[in-house]
Parts: structure tokens; C-alpha cells; sequence
């Protein structure tokens, strides 16, 4: 792939003459405002994400000018800089401001200055080092998609909370992820915003003189150069590695530019900057990890650089050798249950990444690197693919639920020739969970702190106890504070669609009169995710007749909140969203339904605290585990979905709901399950969750509902935290090891 080609695919993102223009800006920006005195805090709240997940953080920020928070997209070091000194002023006169923020300065201080724990072979001098392509920690650090980063995010927290020496490797996206619009036409567009650095919690890693740290790696036949920025997650740094640095060519500063924007050949160099990078970058600051963690495989280039390097101090070694050495610090996760959605690369474009020297520092032939990469080393005409590169040199796999598991063990079977049955693959599993901090709304967290105590995170991880404290709390109670979230909502709801309200036809996306849209009394299902041909978007539509009468019935009406993004290249994922803000009937559907643009961990927020139920229907087994149920559940929203990823261990029966069948995956037309399902889905929301739904008693409450909103608070809220999680890995991964 030439330059050019990779330059030209990047129509619609920043060209790369505009950089200088930024460069100038940048370089005569800088953040001197001096805040009063007595707010300086502040300023060291600004620079760690921890303020993020507590509350009470948050809205040290947001209380000062919360229209202001939101227009600077909850970023703090863009908030402060933009409050008005009159604002800063009166909070400096505020004594019960003062007296929250001396509270809060105090447990921060508490929470930093904690000792690390050891986990056997983890410690402070020899951490566990996590490498991934994409972190979802907030939404004002815009490096994240979806799912993987979302997750990556939730691990570091948990590792942060739990005291875990862990250091975290990723990469900085200047224009980050793609922002969508749907225009009147129902189409979606698709734009990328500018994240300067410096207005960001990033600080550059510098040395004693204050001089840039810069790692260097042989790319497209020169050395390229990346800088890292240190992003503080609470306890945890995560080094995020940048190319834009004036000792690179134009084309090159952009290499991360875009998370998941550019073609083969940038994602081939952005891997390799995250995997052989990201290993020069530890050693640069003197950080000699006990374990590696490989959260998919785009890092998996870093297991040939834990050789190069062993090749380089043990010069009488082979390259097996090496591969035994680098096996037993390297674990493996990975999370798609497809083989084509694990990355591949041609033979050509290995080529053009690896130069002559970097493989013969190797002590292989250029055929031998291409076999370490294909399921069947000796294919020739197989292409390099990064889960097989991982899984021969790590010592640990594993998918991201029970039933991905046994997935990736038939997916991954051919490649193990010594062995013919599935269940004998090395490919174990830990189920995905989500930072329950980050996750439960303040109201829910306030409910338990009165209910339960002000510990009641400490009692969360015993189940049984938690259930007891769950059952304590009044229905009465655990209602009220759902619909509060509810009503929140919908006025979120509301305001988004006004203010993207852009033209005349009836798209869902655009709605005359905002403040009629959605009621806080009617039943709520919110469905928001990629837009994805497996994720199933049109099974809803299957029977439009049958969707209407539900939505527009007069007792017992219905009302939709959709969101996602489709990926720009794919068509029919654009066409499936097309055809669901067409819809167009004389109904109730334009004041029912709403399609919500540019889906974020804001937008997600929103929805995953309010929503009476969450709806999925992924076509089994292809949904790895999902973790977005996982965040309505503990907000007391119960989840409508196929037994599939995490739903299936989740379910209890009496927890939430289920549609279609557990079947094998035989081989059924899919266009009959499809059929299967959409049958199931009208018909439980027909038969089970409507009317559990609306049958009220004299309070106005439905028991059976809130009886099971408990269960899912009780049953889910411990299984599916990222606690839970981190302890799995912990003990079943990390540590198992020699
Ligand atoms: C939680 C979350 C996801 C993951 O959702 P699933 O569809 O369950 O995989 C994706 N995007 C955002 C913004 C999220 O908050």
C-alpha cells in the first residue's frame, strides 16, 4: 500500500495541511489561569480521571456553571478554562462548596496515597501491563468506539479501586472516533472532531530536562517517531503513545490520527506502534512488567518484540527460545467469536511493516514469520492474522463469557493439530463486567448509602449479603428512584432531539415538538448499539402491524429510545438505520420512538439509567458477552434479551426476561430463526412484559415488576461488576502462571 492511497481513504478527516495552523495554536496556548486560592484543588482534581466516577467529584465541576459543564462535554481542564471568574468567585465564597471540596480533597488524597497490593508475582517494582487499542474512560477522552474500550476503561478502574499494580498501554487519537449525524433523509453522516492535547488530562512524559521522551520504531522504510501522554485513571497511569511529533513526516504524524479510520496499511503501523511501541515505551521509563495483557490482538506485535529483545541479550538462543521465554509473560484476551472479525494482513503489507532487520534479529526467514500468523502455518496463501500470532505466543487465552468460550474453542480448533476434540483447546474464559461507580446513577448510589450504609460497596461483593440489603429497601422506594431516572431522561430525550432537529420530513430523528415527545409514565425500551448485521436492528420491524398496536395501544402503550453508530464503510448497516427512521405511519410511532444521534458513554448513561428495559437480539452465538445490560441492570432496568454472551449466566428466570430458544447452532436457515425470534419477541412483549408492566396495584405500583427489578439488582449487580472481573483475572489468569 503506497502513501498516497493511505493519505487519499482519509477524505473526510483532517487533511494534513491543516496541522501546522493547530501547531501554531497550540504552541501559544496555554493554560495559565490562576484559579482563586482556595479552588486549587481543582486543578489538581482536573488532572485525574478519578472525579469521573464519584458523584461527588463530578459535581464539584458541573455546580460552578452546569450549562458551561455540558458544553464542554464534562471536560474539566476545558471547563475551568472557559468558567467565568464571576462564577469561580462566588464558589470561592460558597462555604458549603468549600467545606464538600475540603471532604472530597481529603479522600482523594486517602484514595492516591493507598498502598499497592502484591498479587504473587504482580507488585509495584514488576506490574501487570495492559495493552489495548481503544480506552473508554469518559466520554470527554474521545479514544474509545465501543464495547473493547468501554470495558478496557472499567478494568483500569477496578484496578485503581482495588489496589492492583497494573500500567496500561494505548495509543492517543488526535481526531479520536467518527461523531454521527443522521441527516433528514435518515442517513447517517459522519464527521471527526480536533481533541487538543492540551486542553485534555493529558501530561506529556518528559525527561529531567524536561525533554520530550520519544520511542522509535522502523516504519514504511524510515524511523518514525511517537511521544506519549500519561493519563491518570485514579491510581493506574495509561501511557497513550502519539505520532504527532515534528520529527515525523506529515503523513506519518498521522498515523493515530484516527482510531479505526484509516485502511489496512495505517491499522497494520498503528498496531505495530501499539505492540513495539508500547514495549520501548516501558522500557524507556523503566517499567519491567511481570505479565503482559493482550486485550484483542492488536497488540499482539509486542510478543515479537519481547523476543527481539531476549535475541538481543541471549545471543546463543534461538528463536524458540525466545518464543518460551515470551510465552510465559504474555496472556491473551480475545473477543470476537468470528473469524472475520479478527484483523489479517497480507503477506505484502507484513512485509512492508517488518524491515530485513527486525526479522533476522528474530533468527527467522521472512516464511517463518508469516506461518506464526496463520491458523495453518503451512498455507501459504492464509493471511497473517493477530489472534493466531497471540494465541501461539502467550501462555493463557480466553473469550469474555462461558459461551464465547466454547465458541473460540471450536473457532481456534484447527489450530491445535495434536488435538481433536474442542473442549480440549487451552482457550479458558472471564466473563465481562462493568465499574459499578462509573455505571450506577448517584441516586441509586445515594438510595443504598441511606438503605444499606455508607459501605454498601464493601458488602457488594458477598452475594448473599447483598441480596438481603436489596430485599430490605421498600418497592416503594426503588420506584420512585427509577422513575426519577426515567423522568430524567426523558427530558435528556427531549432537549437532544431539539436541538438536532434539522429539517421537515418525519425521520424519528426530527421531531416539531420536543416537549410532547416521550412520557415518563409509559413503558420504556431502550435498544442502542452498533449497527451491525448481527446485532439484528430489523427483527423489531419484522411485523410492523403488530409493532404499532403495541405502541399506539390506548391503556397499555409502548415507547422506543434507539441509538448507535454504523461503521462508515458499510452500507447495508447504513440502510438497516435508514429504513428504521423512515418509518412513517399514521401512529403514535413519531411521538413513541426516537432515534438518538452520536451514541457515547453520555448518551449511554442516560439511557441505561432510565430505561424500564433493555432490549437484545443478537443472532447467537456471535455476541462475545455485551456489557451494556449489565449497566441497566444495576440502574433497576430489566433486560428483554436472546440468551446469548453474558445473558446466558446472568438469567435466572425470574431476573429479567428471555426471547427465542437456547438451540445448537445447527443448521438452520437463519432466515428461520430470524423468523423465530421476531415471533418470540412480539409475543413476550405481548404476553410477559406489558402487561407484568402495567398491572398496578392500589399504590400504583406493579409488585411483580418491582419484585423483579430486585432480583436483578440483588443478582446482577455482584456478577457482572468489573471487580469480579479484575479478581478472575487476577486469580485465574494472571496468576497462574510460573
Ligand atoms: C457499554 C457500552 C457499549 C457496549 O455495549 P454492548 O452493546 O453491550 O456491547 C458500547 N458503547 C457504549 C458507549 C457503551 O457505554
Amino acid at each position: 500500500m503506497t502513501e498516497a492511497s493511505s493519505i487519499e481513504t482519509k477524505r473526510n478527516m483532517q487533511p494534513a495541511a491543516k496541522l501546522q495552523n493547530e501547531e501554531n495554536f497550540r504552541n501559544n496556548f496555554r493554560f495559565d489561569r490562576q484559579l482563586p486560592e482556595n479552588l486549587r484543588f481543582l486543578e489538581t482534581l482536573s488532572w485525574n480521571y478519578f472525579w469521573s466516577w464519584k458523584p461527588e467529584g463530578t459535581n464539584l465541576f458541573r455546580e460552578i456553571d452546569p450549562r458551561l459543564w455540558d458544553e464542554c462535554e464534562q471536560n474539566p481542564r476545558l471547563f475551568l478554562k472557559r468558567a467565568s471568574e464571576l462564577r469561580l468567585w462566588q464558589k470561592a465564597l460558597d462555604t458549603s462548596y468549600l467545606e464538600r471540596m475540603q471532604i472530597f480533597s481529603e479522600n482523594f488524597e486517602k484514595y492516591i496515597s493507598a498502598a499497592l497490593e502484591n498479587f504473587k508475582n504482580i507488585s509495584g517494582v514488576n506490574p501487570a501491563a495492559y495493552f489495548c487499542a481503544e480506552y473508554g474512560i469518559h466520554n470527554s477522552l474521545p479514544i474509545y468506539s465501543g464495547g473493547l474500550g468501554i470495558l478496557a476503561g472499567d478494568h483500569l478502574k477496578s484496578a485503581s479501586d482495588m489496589n492492583v499494580p497494573l500500567v496500561a498501554v494505548g495509543l492517543f487519537y488526535r481526531y479520536g472516533y467518527f461523531r454521527q449525524k443522521i441527516n433528514h433523509e435518515g442517513l447517517q453522516e459522519e464527521h471527526y472532531l480536533d481533541s487538543f492535547e492540551n486542553e485534555l488530562a493529558l501530561e506529556p512524559i518528559q525527561d529531567e530536562e524536561s525533554n520530550l521522551i520519544l520511542i522509535s520504531i522502523h516504519i514504511r522504510g524510515r524511523e518514525v517517531f511517537a511521544r506519549a501522554w500519561l493519563a491518570r485513571i485514579g491510581r493506574i497511569s495509561l501511557y497513550l503513545l502519539d505520532t504527532n511529533v515534528e520529527q515525523n513526516s506529515e503523513v506519518d504524524r498521522l498515523i493515530t490520527g484516527h482510531l479505526y479510520g484509516g485502511d489496512t496499511e495505517t491499522r497494520i503501523v498503528q498496531e505495530k506502534i501499539l505492540g513495539i511501541g508500547g514495549v520501548r515505551l516501558l522500557r524507556k521509563l523503566g517499567v519491567e512488567p511481570s505479565i503482559y495483557h493482550l486485550n484483542e490482538g492488536h497488540s499482539a506485535f509486542l510478543t515479537l518484540e519481547l523476543a527481539r529483545e531476549y535475541l538481543e541479550l541471549n545471543v546463543n538462543s534461538t528463536f524458540d527460545d525466545a518464543i518460551n521465554f515470551v510465552r510465559k509473560k504474555c496472556v491473551f484476551t480475545t473477543h470476537t467469536p468470528v473469524s472475520a472479525g479478527n484483523d489479517t494482513f497480507s503477506p505484502d503489507a507484513i512485509e512492508g511493516c517488518f524491515d530485513k532487520n527486525f526479522i533476522s534479529a528474530l533468527k527467522i526467514t521472512k516464511e517463518e514469520l508469516f506461518a506464526l500468523g496463520r491458523t495453518n502455518p503451512e498455507d501459504d496463501a492464509e493471511w497473517f492474522g493477530m489472534t493466531p500470532l497471540a494465541l501461539r505466543l502467550t501462555r493463557s487465552a480466553n473469550g469474555v463469557s462461558e459461551k464465547h468460550g466454547e465458541v473460540s474453542r471450536d473457532l481456534w480448533l484447527e489450530m491445535f493439530p495434536e488435538i481433536t476434540k474442542s473442549e480440549e483447546v487451552p482457550i479458558t474464559y472471564v466473563t465481562n463486567g462493568i465499574h459499578a461507580p462509573t455505571w450506577i446513577a448517584p441516586v441509586f448510589q445515594t438510595l443504598y448509602e441511606k438503605r444499606i450504609g455508607k459501605n454498601w460497596s464493601e458488602i457488594l461483593p458477598d452475594e448473599t449479603a447483598w441480596r438481603a440489603a436489596i430485599e430490605k429497601i421498600p418497592d416503594a422506594e426503588i420506584w420512585k428512584t427509577h422513575q426519577l431516572l426515567k423522568q430524567l431522561l426523558v427530558s435528556f430525550i427531549r432537549q437532544k432531539t431539539f436541538s438536532a432537529e434539522i429539517g421537515s420530513h418525519n425521520t424519528i430523528n426530527e421531531h416539531r415538538n420536543t416537549n410532547k415527545l416521550f412520557s415518563p409514565d409509559i413503558l420504556t425500551i431502550g435498544f442502542a448499539r452498533r449497527v451491525a448485521a448481527y446485532k439484528r436492528w430489523n427483527l423489531l420491524l419484522t411485523d410492523l402491524e403488530r409493532l404499532v398496536k403495541m405502541v399506539d395501544d390506548v391503556e397499555k402503550p409502548v415507547q422506543f429510545v434507539f441509538a448507535g453508530k454504523a461503521h462508515p464503510q458499510d452500507r447495508s448497516a447504513k440502510e438497516i438505520l435508514q429504513n428504521l427512521m423512515s418509518f412513517d405511519e399514521n401512529s403514535q410511532w413519531q411521538r413513541r420512538a426516537v432515534f438518538l444521534e452520536d451514541y457515547d458513554q453520555e448518551v449511554a448513561r442516560y439511557l441505561v439509567q432510565g430505561v424500564d428495559v433493555w432490549l437484545n437480539v443478537p443472532r447467537r452465538p456471535l455476541e462475545a458477552s455485551g456489557t451494556s445490560g449489565q449497566k441497566v441492570a444495576m440502574n433497576g432496568g430489566l433486560n428483554l434479551s436472546i440468551l446469548d454472551g453474558w445473558w446466558i449466566e446472568g438469567f435466572n428466570g425470574e431476573n429479567g426476561f428471555s426471547l427465542g430458544v437456547l438451540r445448537d447452532e445447527d443448521d438452520t436457515a437463519i432466515e428461520k430463526i430470524d423468523k423465530d425470534d421476531a415471533e418470540s419477541l412480539y409475543k413476550v412483549l405481548e404476553t410477559e412484559v406489558v402487561p407484568t408492566y402495567y398491572a398496578k396495584n392500589a399504590d400504583g405500583l406493579s409488585s411483580e415488576w418491582i419484585r423483579r427489578m430486585k432480583n436483578s439488582l440483588a443478582t446482577l449487580t455482584p456478577q457482572f461488576s468489573s471487580d469480579r472481573m479484575l479478581k478472575d483475572y487476577i486469580e485465574k489468569i494472571y496468576q497462574a502462571g510460573k
